[in-house]
């Protein structure tokens, strides 16, 4: 044991000495061994306090220092900075909770003091066991990676190019907006989405500090703030983005024709296609899916067009001995290449953002709402294409038969607010359905909508005034429900029909002609993946876990990972604006130019004695912090290992060791706490 320990005594004014009796403390811990001298202070983490500990350790010059005082999680951190400052190794001091373990939760004075004194007496052996250790400094990169180019993806980058950082921004599909830039208005005020979103989503094409990535998918993520190296997988788009124009010569004489997606399948495209006009970027992408040059004479696609009688027999011979170059020759600025291939592209950057947006949950699950086997029934994505200027329709309300419908049903809630789908309100499709009645009495004014709702979730400082501007409409009748995902949906002829019990549970039936549902919003398919591969949590909803509901709402448990978004959870275009503000905010406050990373000294190391190779730790590091060396034995890389543990307490052969927790130190803790 050390000869020199110092133990200092907190009394938190009178939190701690209330309920224990100093003096017997005092008596004790000055006649533990090696002990050099014992100190009581009423307040150590007061500037005054702090003053005291200085003076006093520089002048007493103790080898190793216990504070016996309040929770470690307070003011464990303070401590070390003092200690830090005099020029003491941080490391060689132990804190003993006496407050939060002892004083406040042992109502017996006498129980309590013999308590602390366990707790003193064992800190006193642990600290004779700790090792000087010493904190490393890194360099930190500034440059950030922003995953999803939707509204919240695009303010993220916008803002931290404006600041001079260079932006990776890594957008899986081929154009950039997210789904807003499909929508035609938004609410309350109406406004023209393509208008509003239009001028940012030039401004990320044009800025020098975006490097924008289409067609990419970020496929490995290692390291730590300040450091982290991506893997993107950036898909071919076979269309040269230097040479292209936009002009569409090729995608009109492309013989292949298949649903677009991107109009929710309500269009048809070419296997060489823009997703809707206006996107951006306006090039071009073939889909090697249904393009006829990448598959072959016997391949499903090929047989599929001659069956379905996209291509002639002529054609299907001709592509099998030629292959198809229509769409190359029909490009006057030479701007396909059949030979673009798929990249891996790897990047270091200092800061993730994570924007991946949302998707739908799928009415056809709620057999009775008839989605899926009744022509006429469409989910809001879908109807948000019809009303568009750019959709299948182009922004004119037509059924599947052209003709315009005389009544639409809309109703709310679908897989919301519920147990058996999603316990959440998706907090936007009221306003948003709002939206689609007035639109309608814009563009049909003699048609008759049924707004089927159960509550009004309209927060928001304009949007009661726009419910009540709806609800005066006299063309739109509000039905009060308990439950509108519970309306009986079927087709009658021509007719559709509702049947839905009023809130005074009496059964009504309406007869409409299209019918449009309004699904919960749900996490985004990839979220697990990408959650993984990040390793930050969910949430028990299954969207991103933000580091706290309130006080840090776009933080995750990773440092150095944000979420913006509808990643997080449902909300709107506005709420999403500003949390990739945010979340851009809390990436330049974090990794500033110039400024040097700490790194963790409380990593964990392996002995190679012991190792047998078994490769248990790699798997369950969640820092991707050890890799096997020559020898086939496990080694920790200092630079990404947090700490955490989970190697020491997972290694079937005890080799894995956690500097500063080591087994020895905290056996000879419990030994003491318990004799
Ligand atoms: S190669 Fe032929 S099938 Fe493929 S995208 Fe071009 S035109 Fe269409
Ligand atoms: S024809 Fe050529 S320039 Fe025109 S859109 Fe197609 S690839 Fe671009």
């Amino acid at each position: 044991m050390s000869s020199k320990t110092a133990i200092y005594l907190c009394t938190c004014a009178t939190n701690i000495s209330d309920n224990l009796d100093f003096e017997e403390i005092l008596n004790f811990a000055s006649k533990l061994e090696d002990v050099a001298y014992v100190k009581v202070h009423k307040l150590l983490c007061s500037e005054e306090g702090k003053n005291f500990l200085s003076s006093d350790i520089s002048k007493e010059k103790p080898e190793r220092i216990v504070i016996a005082a309040c929770t470690p999680k307070e003011h464990e951190k303070t401590f070390r900075n003092v200690l830090q400052k005099i020029d003491f190794n941080p490391y060689l001091f132990q804190m003993v909770n006496i407050r939060e373990q002892v004083a406040w939760v042992t109502s017996d004075k006498s129980k309590a003091t013999e308590k602390a004194k366990s707790y003193i007496r064992a800190a006193v052996r642990r600290v004779s066991m700790h090792e000087p250790l010493e904190k490393k400094e890194l360099d930190c990169n500034t440059d950030v990676l922003v995953i999803g180019a939707g509204p919240a993806g695009m303010e993220a980058s916008l803002l931290l190019a404006k600041a001079g950082r260079k932006v990776y921004l890594v957008e899986k599909n081929s154009f950039i907006g997210g789904r807003v830039a499909r929508f035609e208005d938004v609410f309350p005020k109406m406004e023209c989405a393509t208008c509003m979103i239009e001028p940012k989503m030039d401004e990320i094409l044009h800025h020098e500090n975006i490097e924008l990535l289409t067609c990419s998918e970020v496929k490995e993520v290692l390291g730590f703030l300040g450091n982290f190296k991506v893997k993107i997988r950036k898909r071919a788009r076979y269309v040269d983005k230097e040479k292209c124009i936009g002009c569409g010569a090729c995608y009109e004489p492309c013989p292949m024709r298949v649903k677009n997606e991107h109009d929710y399948n309500l269009s048809e495209r070419k296997a060489i296609y823009i997703p809707y006009t206006g996107s951006l970027p306006n090039v071009p992408i073939i889909d090697e899916e249904y393009c006829l040059r990448f598959g072959n004479k016997d391949s499903d696609t090929c047989k599929e067009a001659l069956e379905l009688g996209l291509i002639t027999q002529e054609e299907y011979d001709r592509f099998a001995i030629h292959d198809c170059t229509i769409c190359r020759d029909a490009c006057p600025f030479d701007a396909i290449n059949y030979d673009d291939k798929e990249e891996l592209i790897e990047r270091n950057v200092g800061g993730i953002i994570v924007a991946t947006g949302f998707e739908l949950f799928d009415p056809s699950i709620i057999k009775e709402l008839g989605y899926g086997n009744i022509q006429e029934v469409y989910t809001s994505l879908e109807f948000e294409r019809i009303l568009s200027q750019t959709g299948p329709t182009n922004g004119k309300i037509l059924m599947k038969n052209s003709k315009e419908p005389q009544s639409i049903a809309i109703i709310h809630c679908i897989g919301s607010r519920s147990k058996d789908y999603n316990n959440y309100c998706s907090s936007v499709c009221c306003l948003y359905a709002l939206k689609f009645a007035r639109l309608v009495e814009k563009h049909l004014p003699s048609a008759m909508v049924y707004d089927i709702y159960a509550d009004w979730c309209i927060p928001g400082k304009d949007n009661q005034a726009f419910l009540d501007s709806v609800k005066s409409a006299k063309n739109i009748q509000f039905i009060h429900t308990s439950l509108p995902m519970n309306v009986e949906i079927k087709q009658n002829g021509d007719k559709i029909e509702l049947y839905y019990n009023e809130i005074s549970n009496n059964r009504r039936k309406i007869s409409t002609d299209m019918v449009i549902l309004c699904p919960a919003m749900i996490p985004a398919k990839d979220t697990p993946i990408i959650s993984k591969m990040l390793g930050i949590t969910l949430s028990n909803d299954g969207f991103f876990a933000e580091g706290h509901t309130k006080l840090a709402p776009v933080s995750t448990n990773i440092e150095g990972i944000f979420i913006a978004g509808c990643c997080q959870g449902p909300k709107d275009i506005q709420n999403s604006i500003a949390q990739g503000a945010a979340a851009a905010g809390e990436i330049l406050s974090a990794l500033v130019q110039g400024k040097k990373l700490e790194l963790e000294a409380t990593t964990a190391e392996i002995d190679k004695e012991l190792c047998s190779g078994c490769m248990t730790c790699i798997s369950l590091c969640p820092y991707k912090a050890i890799f096997v060396d020559t020898n086939k034995v496990a080694v920790v890389n200092e630079v990404l290992c947090k700490g955490c543990g989970t190697c020491v307490a997972a290694c079937p052969s005890g080799a894995a060791n956690s500097k500063h927790f080591t087994t020895e130190q905290i056996c000879a803790e419990i030994e003491e706490v318990l004799k």
